[in-house]
């Protein structure tokens, strides 16, 4: 078995992982970044759209999991969409070097900070809404949609009639900002470049316009020398040392899932940043394998950031339909957080299914009133998860006040076309918490019980946040990250 000894790791990628790697690297340390899925700019193979589901639509299925378009057959391939299903709830994760970036929706929203305040009672929220919010959204690259764009453009028809749908239901609608470079957009649109959002791409990837990591935080990380990532290398569990130290096993993989080499890494410090599954199955399995030390927060506080998704089909079509050509891009949300009674956040969620359906898609964005907890089951091997109706009740009585109050006003039914009962309470995007700032860890990320383990992903927000998570994911790392760095935890 190779050996190989490298000072500080990273598992996964993502948002906290890529944060965690340039400021280490920017400090002059050496980091090695560890991701399971395949390094996909470097492979030259591109990304295949919703209709045309090719090797990224699905991490080693055969079949592809995008919701609503699980029909298409698959030759098994590490794709960049994954799906974790649990008894009440199924999770969709990004695989590949870019984590979640490159299979979302790129929505990069700010927290209302009143929320904020409510959830990270400690941080100094001040502080996060002048320095830490401004920097990611520069290093993001968030921009916004131009309205005359969004009022002239075919491909927005969806947004348009969403938008004058809620506002004659008397509901509030804010402009989503978005990391898809909307220049670009306009672009494609007059046909100067290729096309990505207008050609159906994004939860297989897009192969333009979109912003995702491996074009933001991890390109400036390569830059500086110090980064290396080992993609398809997929860690099975860590052990503790009498030193201190961590010693993993990695499997190795080829594209179609095969093992081709097992191997150990020894470091000194670990960053665990494989997202919030990811990293809670790491921790528990290592527990029940290898006795690793966990303590006994790890687990709790886990939420499904709200999430439940609905739709509603029109009888009459008394908007005109959604239209049939749809940018994958959302730019347009309905804000009803205020209301003490129902407060939500919902998308107006494209459904490019290249004809029109008459049919409006939102991702409702709740409180979560009953966090869930996530547990080690030693007969699968896997972590499972304790949630169920009661954790969503609150939810479903949103997403039902809404969908009447928008078929009241516009006409329409619920839609029985996208989701058996009208309701998806078991689609989740944005699995959070497990690890909670504060409780599992130290105010930076540092896991209690361990002198050199660090978590810095979206297992550290207790659950909810209110709004899509990888902003807020990206800030809690640049604010860890800097404060382990300045108290010297990486010498
Ligand atoms: P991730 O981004 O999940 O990264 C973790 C990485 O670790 C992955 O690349 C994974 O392959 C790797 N990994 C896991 N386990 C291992 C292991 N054992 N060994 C090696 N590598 C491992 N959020 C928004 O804010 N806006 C949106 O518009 C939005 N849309 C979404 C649409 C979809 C379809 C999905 C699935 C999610 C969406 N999200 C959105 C959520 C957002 O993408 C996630 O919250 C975010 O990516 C989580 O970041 P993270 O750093 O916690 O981990």
């Amino acid at each position: 078995k190779e050996i190989i000894e490298a000072p500080i790791l990273i598992i996964g990628s993502g948002y906290g992982g890529a944060v965690s790697a340039l400021r280490l690297c920017e400090a002059g340390k050496k980091v090695v970044m560890l991701e399971m899925g395949l390094n996909w700019e470097k492979s030259g193979i591109p990304f295949s759209n919703m209709l045309k589901p090719g090797k990224s639509a699905a991490w080693l299925k055969k079949k592809t999991i995008a919701p609503f378009m699980n029909i298409f057959s698959l030759a098994p391939f590490t794709g960049t969409l994954d799906r974790m299903d649990f008894e009440n709830i199924n999770i969709w994760v990004g695989r590949g070097v870019g984590g979640g970036s490159l299979v979302n929706g790129g929505m990069a929203v700010t927290p209302k900070e009143s929320y904020f305040k409510e959830v990270f009672p400690d941080l100094d929220s001040e502080k996060f809404y002048s320095h830490y919010f401004p920097l990611v959204q520069k290093e993001l690259k968030v921009n916004v949609i131009g309205e005359q764009f969004l009022k002239d453009c075919p491909y927005y028809k969806f947004t348009r009639v969403g938008e004058a749908e809620a506002h004659k239901a008397g509901f509030k609608t804010i402009r989503v900002p978005n990391v898809y470079d909307f220049q670009y957009m306009e672009k494609e649109y007059r046909n100067e470049v290729p096309r990505s959002a207008f050609n159906t791409e994004v939860i297989y990837g897009n192969n333009h316009g979109k912003n995702s990591l491996d074009k933001t935080y991890l390109k400036k990380a390569l830059e500086t020398g110090n980064l290396e990532i080992l993609d398809l290398h997929h860690v099975e569990n860590i052990k503790l040392n009498g030193d201190k130290t961590y010693t993993l096993q990695v499997r190795q993989t080829d594209t179609s899932g095969t093992t081709v080499s097992e191997k150990e890494f020894n470091c000194k410090k670990l960053i665990l940043a494989a997202g919030t599954m990811g990293t809670l199955q790491l921790l528990l399995h290592s527990n029940a394998v290898n006795h690793f030390p966990v303590h006994d927060q790890i687990g709790k506080n886990w939420g499904n950031n709200g999430n439940f998704m609905t739709g509603r089909n029109w009888v009459k079509p008394l908007s005109g339909g959604t239209g049939s050509k749809q940018s994958t891009i959302p730019v347009g949300g309905i804000d009803n957080w205020e209301d003490e009674e129902h407060p939500f956040f919902t998308e107006i969620a494209p459904l490019p299914m290249g004809m029109d359906v008459a049919t409006a898609l939102y991702l409702l964005i709740n409180r979560v009133d009953k966090k869930g907890e996530v547990y080690y089951d030693p007969d699968t091997k896997k972590i499972s998860l304790d949630w169920n109706q009661t954790n969503t009740v609150k939810m479903r009585e949103n997403a039902d006040y809404f969908i009447k109050k928008m078929n009241r006003a516009n006409g329409g039914t619920r839609s029985h076309f996208l989701f058996n009962n009208g309701f998806g309470a078991n689609v989740c995007y944005h699995p959070l918490g497990g690890c909670v700032l504060g409780k599992a860890t130290n105010e930076y990320g540092k896991l209690k019980d361990h002198d050199n383990l660090y978590v810095l992903d979206g297992s550290l927000i207790p659950g909810t946040i209110g709004v899509n998570p990888f902003v807020t994911i990206t800030a809690i790392a640049e604010y860890c990250i800097e404060n382990l760095i300045r108290q010297n935890e990486f010498v």
